[in-house]
């Protein structure tokens, strides 16, 4: 096929700036101006972030549009990452940093008499996901555009993100994350990018020329999926790639039947409702909620990202069968798992290619990423939602089921039992249900988890069967995170340390970091490294004052626990600790004890009541603890509102300990636990998810392990587990939840927290009765390498150095190699 010739090359702002000195100011003016209508007598922080972002966003555009054009010329293999969630945080300091025009920046705002940092702040973070998954897909497109990787985003643009927390009483109370309210200057709205998506309706069959039977999906209600385009630099500026969202349009401004009838308002109000499907994000961490509303919202993205990605290769390819050749698509977890049965249609009922090649095809083209092994997170609709919204589909994920049922049966012959636990319908009394992991599974030709121990647990446990019926196909990839906005950013002054000793190519190449080792004994950087940690403590604590009124010495140990709240994560033992400290003092005030102060952060899904209740807990303890005058500062406790990517940013550069303490085989991954190490802070953590790598990258003498291992924990409840036996035998953990269960913290409402305590002492389902003695000791052992400042800076210095291999751009090329088969392509700028 023809390209489209261009007339005359336009030439396109460069990222060098002008050599004259004042080009940067002068940049940031002139969008002042002309861009947001001010001088800078009247303009707001929020005026100059909006200036700054129209700066940094002109010298992408070039780059982008250059990215774009190399991977058309080349033809090269995309990669399309399909997430609900992307938790992107602010954008500014990073584009200006991967751009390399931070310094620069904030040099002109601070000549222009601008406080560079309160700029930043005023720009809202992106919080369009959960939290690990989301922020995991942030870090991806970080990474594949540093490496030169042709990766897409495609995602919603919700108009709600994450919703705001704020803490009353000491509890949470949500508002809405209205991030869009005063604009947004990173985005192009592409009013002519825009696609159809159906819903509802019904299937009709008919005979095509050659006596076929086809399908025809009818009488639907559609909506329209307008594009936004969100740039993404990689570090040095040389790829910028491309984060497509979609938002819902009407179909039709006004309904024509209700207008035609003189009902205007019922006529308007109908565009409103099919807008909804891009409102807002669904706030629930590993939780199916199983609406009918975040079904369409599913389908949409899926539907309108499809369309794209056809076109683009219709662009250079009539021949399907090469898709897979040129298109690979990356499910982040089953939430966009529709998109096998969409492909599906489209080649089988737009394209009329035969449904074996067609299946070729589309195997061949997704791969999908499992996060978690918790039965109430795997996704499954029932029959009869699908059947209503999306009948073609219904159909069509039904003969994929009969066909590998088929399969399976001539491999088993006989095994019935096989077949019931494998298919992709689950024939439930209370109503069949769809099971998107194995449509999923089915549909792509890679699966992975996302740390060893969780996708051996994979293979041996919830997807065994799959494992058997397709060798090799699940892989592991275990999680990374970007050190450019963990690291660089979020930890300047570590990262001008790292810079200073080993040079600049650390930012780029992860495993530079394992020449800082051998500073580790050195005095110099040992003072150094420790003044850096100090000078973000005295950050952390002045925020604690300021903002939450609570006085915390920069000396006493920085015990940080910040994700979501959920009980498999076990806020809640951290607070049997901080109880058990806290009697430990009250009964000898006198003693010599570890000043401590612990922060938690982290929100709660709106209607999960007992993970609500845990941050009320922390509240009330912390309420008591840090107003105890026989505490005397020694301990501290204190909740963090709104975790979010730029709380995140300014809590871990100041952790000393990490807790990383979730129920062993429950935790998929963990990137926090990532972040926080390669910022110098220890972790103390159960042998879960990504903390067994990070134990065999770190040295186990560099680590404090704790408690149950996933087998022990699955021979408890093989064999049946009584936590009263454990609190029966342990008289500090007795009177640690007596004290909790009758009211010592809830002195208003002393049965606040019978119902949490009766929980831990009849069932305890994520064994903290278990764990906890060792949790104990393991807390005593970090206080004992406290105390000695060398070897804690000495153990943090090296686990710093040893991290690398948590670097999300190993974990892309392990992507880019075993799953997509695509390599990093050099950028038009050093080709
Ligand atoms: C990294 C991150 C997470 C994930 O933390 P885990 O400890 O791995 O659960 C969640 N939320 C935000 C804002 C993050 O930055």
């Amino acid at each position: 096929m023809d390209r489209p010739k261009r007339i005359k090359k336009l030439t396109l702002p460069p990222i060098e700036l002008d050599a004259k000195e004042d080009a940067l100011p002068q940049a940031i003016s002139n969008h002042l101006a002309f861009s947001v209508g001010k001088d800078d007598l009247t303009a707001t922080n929020h005026d100059f972030f909006v200036s700054v972002a129209h700066v940094a966003r002109d010298r992408m555009v070039g780059r982008l549009m250059e990215t774009m054009r190399h991977y058309y010329d080349e033809d090269a293999k995309r990669v399309y990452y399909f997430s609900l969630e992307f938790l992107m945080g602010r954008a500014l300091s990073n584009s200006l940093d991967n751009l390399g025009l931070l310094e620069e920046t904030k040099k002109s705002l601070a000549s222009m008499g601008i406080d560079p940092e309160e700029v930043f702040d005023s720009e809202p973070d992106a919080g369009l996901g959960n939290g690990g998954l989301g922020r995991l897909a942030a870090c991806f497109l970080d990474s594949m555009a540093t490496l030169g990787i042709p990766g897409y985003g495609y995602g919603i643009r919700y108009e709600y993100g994450m919703f705001y927390q704020r803490i009353e009483n000491g509890r949470q109370v949500e508002s809405p994350d209205n991030w869009l309210r005063y604009g947004n200057p990173w985005e192009f709205p592409r009013q002519e990018v825009l696609y159809p998506v159906k819903f509802h309706g019904r299937v009709v069959e008919y005979a095509d020329e050659k006596g076929l039977l086809r399908y025809h999906w009818v009488d639907t209600e559609d909506l329209m999926a307008m594009a936004y385009d969100n740039p993404i630099p990689g570090f040095g500026g040389e790829t910028v790639n491309n984060m497509r969202l979609w938002s819902a349009k009407s179909s039709h401004e006004f309904d024509l039947t209700y207008f035609n009838e003189g009902n205007y308002i019922k006529a308007v109000e109908s565009k409103n409702e099919s807008e909804n499907i891009s409102k807002v994000l669904y706030p629930d961490d590993s939780t199916s909620m199983g609406r009918e509303l975040r079904l369409k919202q599913q389908y949409f993205f899926v539907c309108a990202s499809l369309q794209d990605i056809l076109y683009r290769f219709s662009k250079f390819h009539d021949n399907c069968d090469l898709l897979p050749e040129k298109v690979a698509i990356q499910l982040n977890d089953t939430h966009p798992s529709i998109a096998i049965a969409e492909l599906m249609r489209l080649l089988v009922d737009v394209r009329f290619i035969d449904w074996d090649r067609a299946w070729k095809i589309t195997t061949g083209v997704f791969a999908y990423t499992n996060h978690t092994l918790m039965p109430e997170a795997l996704e499954t609709w029932p029959v009869e939602l699908m059947e209503r919204i999306l009948p073609r589909h219904l159909q069509i994920i039904y003969e994929i089921n009969r066909r590998f049922l088929k399969d399976v049966m001539r491999s088993w012959p006989g095994d019935n039992d096989l077949l019931r636990r494998v298919s992709l319908v689950d024939e439930n009394p209370s109503g069949k249900r769809v099971r998107m992991a194995h449509l999923a599974i089915v549909g792509s030709h890679k699966v992975n988890g996302v740390a060893e121990l969780h996708t051996k647990l994979m293979k041996e446990t919830i997807f065994a069967d799959f494992d058997r019926i397709y060798p090799g196909k699940i892989v592991n990839m275990t999680n990374g995170v970007t050190p450019r906005r963990w690291i660089k950013q979020a930890n300047p002054g570590l990262a001008g340390l790292i810079t200073a000793t080993i040079g600049p190519e650390w930012v780029r190449d992860l495993s530079r970091l394992r020449e800082i080792e051998s500073f580790a004994q050195d005095p110099v950087f040992r003072k150094d490294f420790a003044a850096v940690k100090r000078a973000n403590k005295e950050c952390l604590a002045r925020f604690l004052r300021d903002r939450l009124g609570i006085e915390s010495s920069p000396d006493s140990l920085f015990d940080v626990q910040i994700k979501r709240i959920h009980e498999y994560k076990r806020q809640l033992l951290n607070v049997l600790h901080i109880v058990t400290a806290y009697s430990r003092i009250i009964r000898d005030p006198a003693q010599q004890v570890v000043p401590r102060t612990v922060v938690f952060s982290g929100k709660a899904a709106p209607g999960y009541a007992t993970a609500k209740l845990i941050i009320k807990l922390i509240n009330d303890v912390a309420e008591i603890v840090n107003h105890d005058h026989r505490v005397a500062g020694r301990l501290n406790v204190a909740f963090i509102p709104n975790y979010s990517v730029s709380n995140a940013e300014m809590i871990i550069p100041a952790a000393d300990l990490s807790e990383q303490i979730s129920t062993a085989g429950t935790e998929a991954s963990g990137t926090g636990n990532m972040k926080l190490a390669m910022n110098g802070a220890l972790t103390i953590g159960t042998l879960d998810g990504a903390n067994i790598e990070i134990r065999a990258e770190v040295g186990e003498e560099n680590i404090f392990i704790f408690g149950l291992t996933a087998d022990e924990v699955l021979d408890f409840k093989r064999k049946g587990y009584v936590p009263r036996s454990f609190y029966s035998a342990n008289e500090e953990l007795r009177t640690t939840l007596d004290m909790i269960g009758s009211g010592y913290f809830s002195p208003d409402e002393p049965g606040r927290f019978r119902g949490l305590v009766d929980g831990l002492l009849t069932s305890d389902p994520f064994f903290l009765l278990a764990d906890y003695a060792s949790y104990l000791e393991a807390q005593k052992k970090v206080e004992s390498v406290f105390v000695d400042p060398d070897r804690w800076i000495q153990m943090a210095i090296l686990n710093v150095a040893r991290m690398s291999r948590f670097s999300s751009d190993r974990t892309i090329g392990e992507y880019a190699q075993k799953i997509w088969g695509v390599s990093p392509l050099i950028p038009p700028s050093r080709a």
